[in-house]
């Protein structure tokens, strides 16, 4: 039976890995209805022809006419604005793959969670703002998560999901970037290019400085806590240079499975695009008698202080997770821009969390949509205050 499949993000890292997979699949596996972008008109006009989509939108305004000539004279229906990635997502099809970056993510993600059907979730800034909120509407609208990051994929493989009294901990592995093994002063004046340098994935921009920076995998574990009902305390990250080995779950009588793999994102993808079943993915075999050795460290959260507020935005709960996202959002754009220094990141994000937690306490949860959208607006402006103040 074909699957109608939408991709929201359909022009960054992920879309093209996922419309890669798509466009090697036999004829009749996919149709795709839905595609969308930010500013990338020509890419996703492109997208749109090859892959015959029904309908695409584009969030940036100032991009809509070149989007209208690339597809004029085609049946492609066009929306503009981000409410018309809502409009992409709520269209009904199968599967979904949520691979927009950060929370911009979030309302176009929750359209597609509420249609109640398959959702690939690349995207976990929407759940890292929203964790509560996020799993509620899962659960009501009878949705089926299936992650995409490789570490939550690897999780979800492993997971013996109807004995959960059986789990000990979850293990996140990390590859800790490209500087790894910088010192502290060395980290002080790592360019934009050093950052975006990632020894082991290929990945978009913004993640790519997540991972340099250990935000990657503070999100991540924010991201695990929500996805498989974890408290802090269950779940570990571990350094493990290689990128085999994409996670660990330990059970209570010792037992640690793992799934294991390149590191290339369409292992995760192909499984959540054709969950249940197994799809192929031309990704490299592993060559065990060629593998030198599997390594493993402790993070260091004192030269990589992100994965330590991560943390403690987990364990304080409330709006910690969202004003965390929003303030690292806007200083990764700023280093990007190449406006601040690579530890201006952590810092304008201690200094917003501190901000936040002095005047609120946390205490109050976000619990509507509405919410989330008012304490991500001013933590981000919270941030560029920080950035002024530098
Ligand atoms: P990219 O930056 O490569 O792509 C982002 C996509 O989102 C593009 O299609 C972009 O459109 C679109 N987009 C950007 N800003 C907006 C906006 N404001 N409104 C609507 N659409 C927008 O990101 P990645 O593919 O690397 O990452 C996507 C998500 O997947 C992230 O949450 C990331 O953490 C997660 N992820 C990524 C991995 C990877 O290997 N890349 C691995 C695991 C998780 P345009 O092209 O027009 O800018």
């Amino acid at each position: 039976m074909t699957r109608r499949v939408t991709v929201l993000g359909a022009t960054g890292s992920i879309g093209d890995s996922t419309m890669d997979l798509i466009g090697r699949a036999d004829e009749g596996v996919f149709q795709i209805v839905a595609l969308t972008a930010n500013t990338n008109a020509q890419k996703l006009a492109d997208l749109a022809i090859q892959f015959n989509a029904e309908f695409v939108a584009l969030a940036d305004p100032d991009h809509a006419d070149d989007l209208r000539a690339r597809l004029s004279g085609t049946s492609v229906e066009i929306g503009i604005g981000p409410e018309a990635l809502v409009e992409a997502a709520s269209l009904p099809c199968d599967f979904t793959m949520a691979a927009i970056i950060g929370a911009a993510g979030l309302e176009p993600t929750l359209a597609a969670v509420d249609q109640g059907n398959h959702v690939g979730l690349a995207n976990k800034e929407c759940l890292v703002c929203a964790g509560d909120l996020f799993m509620n509407r899962v659960a009501k609208a009878g949705a089926t998560l299936l992650p995409v990051d490789s570490e939550h994929n690897a999780i979800f493989q492993v997971l013996e999901k109807d004995a959960p009294k059986g789990v000990k901990r979850l293990i996140l592995t990390a590859s800790g970037g490209p500087f790894r093994e910088a010192s502290p002063g060395k980290l002080q004046t790592v360019t934009r290019k050093d950052a975006l340098a990632h020894p082991t994935w290929d990945m978009g921009a913004k993640i790519s400085i997540d991972s340099a920076t250990l935000m990657n995998k503070g999100l991540e574990l924010i991201e695990a806590a929500y996805l498989f009902d974890r408290s802090s305390e269950g779940i570990d990250v571990i350094v493990h240079p290689q990128s085999i080995i994409h996670s660990m779950v330990e059970y209570v009588d010792g037992s640690v499975l793992s799934q294991m793999g390149s590191p290339d994102m369409r292992t995760p993808i192909a499984y959540a695009l054709g969950w249940p079943d197994r799809m192929a993915a031309p990704v490299a075999r592993l060559d065990f008698a060629k593998i030198t050795g599997l390594t493993f460290f402790e993070p260091d959260t004192e030269r990589f202080p992100a994965l330590r507020l991560a943390r403690e935005a987990l364990e304080s709960g409330g709006q910690g997770p969202c004003v965390l996202n929003a303030a690292n959002e806007i200083a990764v754009e700023a280093f990007l821009k190449e406006t601040i220094k690579f530890m201006d990141i952590p810092k304008v994000v201690e200094a917003v969390i501190n901000e936040f937690s002095a005047a609120s306490g946390f205490s109050v949860s976000p619990t509507t949509l509405d919410d989330v959208l008012t304490l991500d607006k001013a933590a981000r402006q919270a941030a560029i205050g920080r950035l002024k103040a530098l």
